[in-house]
């Protein structure tokens, strides 16, 4: 085998509703590795009613963890393509002990490992409030808030115009199955990950953009451009959160390479939210509606630059 000690794999954790679909569809563009989420996976077996898919869907409806082999065997069969050999998003895995030691084993087999494991916190009540207004586009995946009981707008993607559905298991009888399943049995893989020490918690109860700047600056930092005092966000190519001391490479959200050799200064979130680079601050803009809540860059002539 191999050894692949510059795979990235990165974990992305949290509750049904904390925003972990949302937040995987930015980042695994930004750190260019495929995206693999056990829900989904799961879904693609029972459209295709495999043996696998079948067997998972009483668990699904009622809300309840799929067994373990079941879902080890479908994620680290995907692991296998040849997209994830630089690494993989996962999102939704592992969700419970069990998974988390299995994955742990067969990644050190492959001299591999979790590099990080991002956590969206969100308190219960915003959760079930969000999943009971989330419409989904069929296609993109892309997820649409709703106040009412019907899909918002005229009620297709807006990219994709096709139109949007609410998850069977999104109903409010199985999300709090799903809720409590999650309490009970996930929170112990958040601990897990904490005592290895590769644990980022994560404010997701903040909009979209905020906690987009929050996992840039997890998975890289804050540097201040050369020629302006403006403020980049950068993600690093060694994805390692905790690392705040040792070398830093990277490429900022504008698309510039940054390191340390070159003299960039490092700052906090807070520097990039209170003087942003302008385009760094566009690409955490959603595509697929305003967000107003984000405070917004100060007024400046010049074009943001490093
Ligand atoms: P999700 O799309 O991540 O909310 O997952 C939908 C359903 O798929 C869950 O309620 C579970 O029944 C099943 N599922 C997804 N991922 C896992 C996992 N890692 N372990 C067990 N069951 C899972």
């Amino acid at each position: 085998m191999t050894p692949q000690h510059d795979r990235s794999i990165v974990l992305l954790l949290g509750a049904p509703g904390a925003g972990k679909g949302t937040q995987a569809r930015f980042l695994h563009h930004l750190l260019a590795i495929p995206h693999i989420a056990s829900g989904d996976l799961l879904r693609e077996h029972r459209r295709r009613g495999t043996p696998l898919g079948l067997a998972a869907q009483a668990y699904m409806e009622r809300g309840d963890l799929v067994p373990d082999q079941m879902v080890v065997e479908v994620v680290m069969e995907r692991l296998q393509r040849s997209d994830a050999a630089r690494g993989a998003l996962l999102d939704g895995f592992p969700r419970s002990l069990a998974q988390a030691q299995t994955l742990d084993a067969l990644l050190a087999e492959q001299q591999s490992a979790v590099q990080t494991a991002l956590y969206l916190d969100v308190p219960t009540d915003v959760l079930v409030q969000r999943i009971a207004g989330r419409w989904l586009c069929p296609s993109c995946q892309a997820t649409y808030p709703s106040r009412t009981s019907t899909p918002p707008g005229d009620g297709r993607c807006v990219a994709c115009k096709d139109q949007l559905y609410q998850r069977h298991d999104d109903r409010p009888e199985v999300v709090q199955q799903r809720l409590d399943v999650y309490l009970r049995q996930t929170l112990p893989v958040i601990d897990h990950y904490a005592a290895r020490g590769v644990l980022v918690r994560i404010d997701g109860s903040r909009d979209i953009a905020q906690v987009r700047a929050s996992l840039c600056a997890s998975l890289g930092g804050v540097v201040r451009g050369h020629h302006h005092d403006r403020w980049h966000l950068y993600v690093s190519n060694r994805l390692r959160a905790d690392d705040a001391t040792g070398p830093w490479q990277g490429r900022t959200l504008c698309g510039r390479r940054v390191a340390d050799r070159t003299g960039h200064q490092r700052g906090q979130e807070s520097d990039f939210l209170e003087h942003p680079c302008r385009l760094c601050y566009q690409e955490l803009r959603p595509r697929q509606r305003p967000i107003a809540e984000l405070p917004q860059p100060a007024r400046t002539n010049q074009l943001p630059t490093g």
